[in-house]
């Protein structure tokens, strides 16, 4: 139970000072409030004596009043050093894990669900603030409470009547004991069910277009109250055995409320007690109910952030597979690509990828790849941004091979444009700068027009400074594919990967970034997976990838010559464009 405090102390050790003001200031809090039911039982018994005049009553309202100045002052500072103490650990742990996000390769985000992580990102890091703040009140205030209130009743108020009252608490150690194991053990289950639901939640949210435009709301709505009922199921269980926890402590409680009162009454009637004893002697078994209840619900908080900091811990503790090789090398022209790749198969799967890719492309040159959806596109893109290992075979940039490369130099110098085309929540002009933070208004301006968005911007609201995502504008499909393009290029890379980057562009559109491309660029090397054949005709290299493999490989003459599946296709695109747009030139590089 009390492992995580253990886990805790690098912690603690650091705001040792805090935490001794704070468990200090508890401590003395639970004197001072043992002395109130003494003043109270004094006055009581003045009352009772017919002693009771107006200096001896004015000098017990004066410690009453002093007791809870004192207190206010005590209660402030405990809970400014305890609380900004656990609101400080979240921050340091959400840094930490946040951090470690940003470090984690593709393998990692293969291997986690987005639901998980943002699950272990808020509710795991509020359990384990839970613990370094509630945690360690109730920790402190129980045993503190429990311990200034025992002596008080032993030694101030009789320690007979406190010998026989308290008989039944032994039973509370049982009933602790049994159903704090029976709550941790489920409240695993619960939190294993929350994290899944999260994970249902990101999806649905996600994904909600398509659910919707499969009309799949119904059955999706089923799927997720199933998820919903066994949260409530888990949580159900976890409540149950609470349910029966507070009752048995208030037995075991009025069970020596009864013995209090029969023994008590006996002691007044002998004379070793007072009225006023008795009422104090009460007002301490009241005091005392509240650190049994808090025990069952430190024994939860304290497995709860058990829990949660193991599973921090253990996405902590994953490694990068991809990792920056130590001194890497960062200065290379990039005027060279050498792909021999004999296989790759991506983790868990159970067939290779890519096989047997081979090509060279030097300074100035494009590579074209086409070939269905699944033939491995994206995937040879991620090897050659070393997202992945190669499991056999070599990528060479000039000659060096791609695992001594020095992975932050080799993103900065090789822009790849996804076919996902993610845009950060602020303004237009702050996404295309996002790699240069720097560059000036007509820096991003340049870029616009260079990626054909320029005009597109000037109508938004409020042109470049227009906000993007939830809060701004909803840009189409066309427009987010242009915005990444010039975010791209602003970058000014020395080699450009173009994965499907522009299948929401008309062709026209596409032909016209092209030629700016290679007007801005001068040299350097491209490559340009697509699905629109005339878009690579004028490439110095097509390859034709199918389940991974190239099946066929050339310019685009040789290959129209050969008449497979290239030629195949660009006759069919042909066609098609010359039905829709009445036959004009094709947009080509
Ligand atoms: P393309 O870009 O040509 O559409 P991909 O490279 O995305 O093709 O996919 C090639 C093959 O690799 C497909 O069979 C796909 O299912 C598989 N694949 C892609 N990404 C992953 C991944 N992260 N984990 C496992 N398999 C993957």
């Amino acid at each position: 139970m009390f492992a995580i405090f253990k886990k805790l102390a690098w912690f603690f050790k650091l705001r040792w000072k805090a935490y001794a003001i704070a468990v200090s200031g508890l401590i003395a809090c639970s004197i001072l409030s043992a002395i109130i039911p003494l003043v109270i039982g004094n006055t009581v018994d003045l009352m009772a004596t017919g002693t009771l005049n107006w200096s001896n009553l004015r000098n017990n309202v004066l410690i009453l009043l002093v007791i809870g100045i004192v207190m206010y002052g005590l209660r402030y500072m405990w809970r400014n050093n305890l609380f900004t103490s656990s609101t400080l650990l979240e921050s340091l742990m959400r840094n930490r894990l946040f951090d470690h996000f940003t470090k984690m390769d593709q393998y990692f985000y293969n291997k986690y669900r987005t639901g998980d992580l943002m699950a272990h990102a808020t509710n795991d890091l509020n359990a384990i603030k839970f613990v370094a703040g509630g945690g360690i009140l109730t920790l402190t205030d129980s045993i503190s409470i429990t311990i200034v209130t025992l002596i008080s009743m032993f030694f101030i108020i009789d320690w007979q009547l406190t010998l026989l009252t308290i008989i039944p608490f032994p039973l509370l150690f049982f009933v602790a004991r049994y159903l704090g194991k029976m709550m941790n053990e489920n409240f695993r289950g619960s939190l294993k069910a929350f994290s899944s639901m999260n994970d249902r939640v990101q999806e649905s949210v996600a994904g909600m277009q398509v659910i919707k435009g499969f009309g799949e709301e119904e059955d999706d709505y089923h799927d997720f109250t199933k998820s919903t009922d066994h949260v409530v199921e888990s949580n159900r269980k976890v409540n149950l055995i609470n349910s029966a926890y507070t009752p048995s402590i208030e037995v075991i409680t009025g069970l020596t409320s009864v013995l209090t009162i029969f023994f008590g009454t006996y002691f007044i009637s002998q004379g070793r007690i007072s009225i006023g004893d008795l009422m104090a002697y009460f007002s301490y078994l009241g005091n005392l109910t509240w650190p049994l209840l808090a025990a069952g619900r430190l024994m939860n908080t304290m497995e709860r952030g058990n829990v949660a900091y193991d599973r921090i811990e253990k996405l902590l503790s994953q490694e990068a597979k991809v990792q920056s090789p130590e001194n890497g090398v960062d200065q290379l022209p990039f005027k060279e690509l050498d792909v021999n790749i004999e296989s790759f198969t991506y983790p868990d799967a159970s067939s290779p990828a890519l096989k047997n890719i081979q090509f060279t492309l030097e300074d100035g040159q494009t590579l074209g790849i086409v070939g269905k959806t699944g033939s491995g596109k994206t995937t040879l893109f991620n090897l050659l941004l070393r997202h992945f290992d190669i499991d056999q075979g070599e990528i060479k940039y000039d000659g060096q091979a791609l695992k001594e490369i020095d992975l932050d130099y080799l993103h900065e110098n090789v822009g790849y444009i996804s076919q996902t085309n993610l845009l950060f929540s602020t303004s237009v002009a702050n996404n295309i700068r996002f790699g240069r933070p720097d560059m000036d208004q007509d820096g991003v301006e340049h870029y616009a027009e260079l990626a054909s968005i320029h005009e597109d911007i000037l109508e938004f609201t409020e042109g470049y400074e227009t906000e993007v995502g939830e809060r701004g504008v909803s840009l189409s499909g066309g427009q987010k594919q242009r915005i990444s393009i010039a975010r791209t290029l602003a970058i000014k890379p020395d080699i450009l990967y173009m994965d499907d980057a522009m299948s929401a562009v008309d062709a026209k559109t596409e032909q016209s970034i092209l030629t700016n491309f290679k007007a801005e660029r001068q040299g350097g090397i491209s490559i340009i997976a697509t699905h629109r054949m005339s878009s690579v005709m004028h490439a110095d290299l097509i390859i034709v990838l199918d389940n991974g493999e190239i099946t066929e490989r050339g310019t685009h003459d040789n290959l129209v010559a050969e008449n497979g599946w290239y030629a195949n296709m660009y006759n069919q695109q042909q066609l098609e464009r010359k039905i829709t747009e009445g036959g004009e030139q094709d947009g080509s590089i």
